[in-house]
């Protein structure tokens, strides 16, 4: 941990929500006045940061304990695709309305900022597949969900989630609950 960022916390520990507070810059009003956006490019820019977070990602979960990484779009493509590099496994896209170019299946929610719906093809997943799940921030939860049913309508079992943030005073977690939630960094 550093002095600039002496107080952060998670579920894999302070050195690793450090890793994550580190590369997250603060952005005021973005994309609606009120909403402060966590812009995490400068830390999926820093190889060493983003490769300590998934390492500890898949270190947090075990490697051999999930088949498959769902990510959400868009941010968690990112995250899921090296998690799932790293574990030798494959990665499916959940991805917003009306991008699938086949049968899917899909979920509306209400998002901090607005509305959506995300998708999946029903196809994605072997029966009992286990699915790590994985989207960069967890905010009022309702884009988890989503994403957790349409893994389960899908097929899939959660074996897993994992945000690299978590926006503690939107309550995402204890909308998912009991769903166990991994967050690198709780702020
Ligand atoms: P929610 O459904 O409210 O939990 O919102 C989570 C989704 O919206 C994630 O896919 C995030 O990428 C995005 N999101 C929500 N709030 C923020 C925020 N303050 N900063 C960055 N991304 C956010």
């Amino acid at each position: 941990m550093t002095d600039e960022i002496p107080h952060a916390t998670g579920d894999s520990g302070p050195g690793l929500a450090a890793v994550v507070l580190g590369g997250t810059i603060d952005v005021s009003d973005f994309p609606k006045p009120g909403i402060v956006f966590k812009d995490l490019m400068p830390f999926f820019a820093d190889g060493r940061a983003f490769r300590t977070a998934v390492d500890g990602i898949v270190a947090h979960h075990g490697p051999g304990s999930f088949d498959v990484v769902a990510g959400v779009e868009a941010r968690g493509f990112v995250v899921a695709a090296a998690i799932a590099y790293a574990a030798g496994v494959g990665v499916v896209p959940v991805r917003k309305a009306g991008k699938l170019p086949r049968q899917a299946l899909s979920a509306s929610y209400e998002l901090e900022y607005g509305e959506a719906t995300l998708e999946v093809h029903e196809d994605a997943f072997i029966a009992g597949q286990r699915v790590l799940v994985v989207d960069d921030v967890l905010a009022t939860g309702g884009t988890a969900a989503a994403a957790l049913e349409l893994v389960e309508r899908a097929g899939g079992t959660v074996a897993g989630f994992t945000v690299l943030m978590e926006l503690a005073f939107l309550k995402g977690r204890e909308r998912l609950s009991p769903r166990t939630v991994h967050a690198l960094l709780t702020v």
